[in-house]
């Protein structure tokens, strides 16, 4: 477990830094509360701190408000050092968002004990983070294809909306459905159907890189959002999109299934509503079968007057 130690003493600075050390500790040291904010916000900084209460810069106080505040979406635990035994100064303390404080000058086996707990404490908290960001991501993620699922990809286009309309920048979506699937099933069996899915979503995932994202809508539906895509980018990503489902076939065990991937598109006008612009791609998407199949429908250039008159 790493430890940052903010002490400006310099004879303190090292007994700690010693102590912890022989305890087992890797410690990160900082002269001041300034030093030890910046190492504070680095990726990978020590969640355990201990931060002397005087310190020129920013006071170990002011430094855990400072934590508390903006850090507080990772484990951390911090022990306040400080010569002040008033109650009213460890209630000041721990208001601060200090979680244990320690007198100085130190006692060895109290500081140790201390660090002990703060130690458990961070790894019950990354324990619970890690449970945390792995149910986030089950609850996004679609359980066959690992892309995101039907919630996920429409609360993205939500936000995506949301952007678009601050930034008036340009966005477009797709809606993609494999061609013929229920004769994939039928001919190869449902347990290939899956296996055919996963490899579109894959194949849909990374063709549409590095702008784009994919969710499934269900079934064999896909939605593609192009967020700073136009018209004219939007054809070329999709066309790439459906050039690489139909150009390899899927091979599975000793099976060669050859698909194909109907795709229906639209350019987003700022100010729209998700349902219009998912009716839009739908409608796209149905020419898309219409004219063929394995094909890429662009859906008719809207404009902001259409969008009034509520034209489709
Ligand atoms: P079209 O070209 O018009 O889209 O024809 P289609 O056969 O693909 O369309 P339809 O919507 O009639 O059939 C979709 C089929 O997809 C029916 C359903 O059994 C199958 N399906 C839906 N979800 C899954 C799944 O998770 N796994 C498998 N293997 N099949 C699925
Ligand atoms: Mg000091
Ligand atoms: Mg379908
Ligand atoms: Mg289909």
């Amino acid at each position: 477990m790493r430890v940052l130690v903010a002490e400006d003493n310099s004879t303190s600075r090292l007994v700690l830094q010693k102590s912890l050390e022989k305890w087992g500790y890797e410690v990160v040291t900082a002269k001041d509360g300034r030093e030890a904010w910046e190492l504070a916000q680095a990726p990978g900084s020590p969640s355990l701190m201990i931060l002397d209460w005087e310190m020129p810069e920013i006071e170990g106080i002011e430094l855990c408000r400072l934590l508390r505040e903006h850090l507080n979406d990772r484990p951390l635990y911090v022990i306040i050092l400080t010569a002040r035994r008033e109650k009213e100064d460890i209630i000041v303390g721990l208001k601060a968002g200090a979680d244990d404080y320690v007198g100085k000058p130190f006692d060895p086996d109290e500081l140790r004990a201390r660090v002990q707990v703060g130690s458990r404490f961070i790894e019950l908290l990354e324990e619970l983070f890690r449970v945390q960001r792995a149910l986030e991501y089950q609850a996004r993620t679609d359980a066959l294809t690992r892309v995101l699922n039907r919630g996920a990809i429409l609360s993205q286009l939500h936000s995506e909306l949301r952007h678009t309309a601050r930034a008036s920048a340009d966005f477009s979506v797709a809606i993609l459905d494999i061609d013929h699937f229920k004769k994939v099933n039928d001919t190869f069996g449902h347990v290939t159907g899956d296996l055919v899915i996963r490899e579109v979503a894959e194949r849909c995932s990374r063709s549409i890189l590095p702008e784009g994202q994919v969710g499934r809508l269900g079934g064999e539906e896909f939605l593609l959002l192009m967020p700073g895509a136009d018209r004219n980018r939007a054809a070329e990503i999709l066309e790439r999109v459906r050039d690489s489902i139909a150009g390899e076939p899927i091979c599975y065990e000793r099976k060669v299934v050859i698909v194909t991937a109907s795709l229906g598109a639209t350019e987003v006008i700022s100010g729209e509503e998700e349902d219009d612009i998912l009716e839009r791609a739908d409608k796209a998407l149905y020419r898309a079968k219409e004219e063929g199949r394995n094909r890429v429908v662009m859906g008719p250039a809207q404009t902001p007057e259409d969008l009034r008159v509520g034209v489709n």
